[in-house]
């Protein structure tokens, strides 16, 4: 069976001591043997910090972002290849709080998932609709547009994508998707995957939005959900836990 993938996304949360904390608890408490991937996406003034604590462990660094560019004039930008440097091995691409409040398009984001691939990083891919765009029946339209645009931009390397679906609607409120309907657009996107590659079962469909120890289960249970991206609940290093071993 494919292994499942959890990612804790930290936002802008954190400090030197809580990092540290988090870490030392998530280290301690880690199922043995470990089944699934473990990733936490710390902020990029974290990542020196999380490689040193993460070393030599079973849980990889990820990015919350990264930059299109491969270097230059671009003030507050971090680079693919300044990821690279610190062992980062996931980047989180065109996450919605990226795309609602600083302006990142499809093309950008697009970009960017392409940034990472050229060194080396896996690009977790975020799609997802609006409440509104849901009510007015646009979902698949939605995060096939968002998808498109960068399975168009990857050519052949969309099977080394990791595609996130996180309703926007469902992200820090509480109210999570139902497995069902998390389900139907998993299938949507694997749909999609599979029109652009014969690898599309080998990609990873993580399920993100108030994905909690309670809910976990049922989520993870469905045929295309092969993991989660944790906001809120992945702070907490005994609830991120309770997670990673329904996962496991
Ligand atoms: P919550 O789990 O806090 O809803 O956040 C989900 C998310 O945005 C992860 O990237």
């Amino acid at each position: 069976m494919k292994k499942k993938l959890i990612v804790g996304n930290w936002k802008m949360n954190g400090s030197l001591q809580a990092n540290a904390d988090l870490v030392s608890g998530l280290l301690q408490g880690l199922p043995a043997p470990l089944n699934c991937g473990v990733g936490v996406a710390v902020p990029a003034a974290y990542l020196a910090q999380a490689q040193v604590l993460l070393q030599g462990s079973a849980i990889a660094v990820a990015a919350q972002d990264v930059s299109q560019h491969e270097k230059g004039a671009y003030t507050g930008e971090v680079s693919a290849s300044m990821l690279q440097d610190f062992g980062v091995r996931y980047a989180l691409v065109g996450h919605s709080e990226r795309r609602q409040y600083h302006g990142e398009t499809d093309a950008v984001v697009a970009a960017k998932a392409q940034a990472a691939l050229a060194k080396g990083i896996t690009p977790i891919v975020c799609v997802g609709e609006t409440l509104q765009e849901r009510e007015a029946g646009q979902t698949e339209q939605v995060v096939k547009r968002q998808l498109a645009a960068v399975i168009h931009h990857v050519g052949p390397c969309v099977s080394e994508l990791v595609v996130a679906y996180e309703p926007v609607w469902a992200i820090g409120t509480g109210k999570t998707a139902t497995p069902e309907q998390a389900q139907a657009v998993h299938a949507v996107l694997r749909a999609q995957l599979a029109a652009a590659t014969a690898h599309a079962e080998r990609v990873l469909l993580l399920y993100g939005g108030s994905m909690n120890a309670a809910n976990a289960a049922q989520l993870l249970s469905q045929a295309d959900i092969d993991g989660g991206l944790v906001g809120g609940a992945s702070l907490k290093a005994a609830e991120f836990l309770q997670i990673i071993a329904v996962a496991n």
